[in-house]
């Protein structure tokens, strides 16, 4: 049985005080025990958020990080200052990463093998835009992705690997791909891992979607049987819509 997986992505939001305010209410809210919760709140508020947590079953997850262990990096955060604070997970590849700040595939190979070396988990993020949609070729493009980010990992790294297919005109846009797009990606993913590994480590495979799920969709796209979960944004960020998520397995 893999993990059934909800991460809430709150990017650049939530001050000190919101965050202590978001995080007290989800701790008292009720979720299912087979559900693995996370919430990946900005830099600044992962300690305090681990500390808020204590004892809840919510894991804290970093929004990105670099591959470097240290240096010269005006502004950026490495896997061991993570550790340090206690965040042993991090999503990377988020399409706003990809798209603002021009992470590529190979760049994000990079910080993969350095979160996975730390003894991270990678909630690893990837999908289509618009036009390779309309152009049919989301399938071959979220191929290409996995490829050159991924592909080369042994096989024993994948126990700390979770994927979030995130088509990027469904994020943020209110726009969600439809259950039958979304188990039909999910399922092509598994069947790509499934041929450069093997049956048996793509079926363990957690594979979320992320894509304005909102409490009045997300029962239906986790009927998906290749949908493991979602990555939430907007909806993350109201303690309320995030555990209705949570608790729409
Ligand atoms: C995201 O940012 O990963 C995301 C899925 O956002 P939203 O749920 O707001 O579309």
């Amino acid at each position: 049985m893999r993990d059934k997986i909800v991460a809430g992505n709150w990017k650049m939001n939530n001050d000190q005080s919101q965050t202590e305010a978001l995080l007290k209410k989800l701790k008292h809210l009720d979720k299912p025990k087979e559900v693995r919760v996370m919430v990946a709140p900005a830099f600044t508020q992962l300690y305090q958020s681990t500390e808020l947590l204590q004892g809840s079953g919510i894991s804290v997850v970093a929004q990105n990080m670099n591959a470097a262990d240290s240096g010269a990096y005006t502004g950026e955060i490495s896997s061991g200052m993570l550790k340090g604070i206690g965040i042993n997970a991090v999503i990377l590849g988020h399409s706003e990463r990809r798209s603002l700040f021009h992470e590529t595939d190979e760049i994000l190979a990079e910080k993969v093998k350095a979160a996975l070396a730390a003894g991270m988990e990678v909630i690893f993020c990837f999908g289509e835009e618009l036009e390779e949609r309309k152009s049919q070729a989301h399938f071959e493009v979220v191929a290409q992705q996995l490829k050159t980010a991924l592909f080369d990992l042994p096989a024993s790294a994948w126990k700390q690997i979770i994927l979030a297919y995130e088509p990027v005109w469904a994020i943020g846009t209110g726009e969600t791909a439809s259950p039958e797009q979304a188990q039909e990606m999910h399922a092509h993913i598994r069947k790509l891992v499934s041929e450069n590994y093997d049956a048996t480590l793509a079926d363990a495979l957690s594979i979320l979607y992320g894509g304005s799920v909102k409490p009045n969709n997300a029962k239906e796209i986790f009927t998906g049987k290749d949908v493991d979960g979602g990555l939430i944004g907007g909806a993350s960020l109201n303690a309320e819509d995030f555990m209705a998520i949570v608790n729409a397995f």
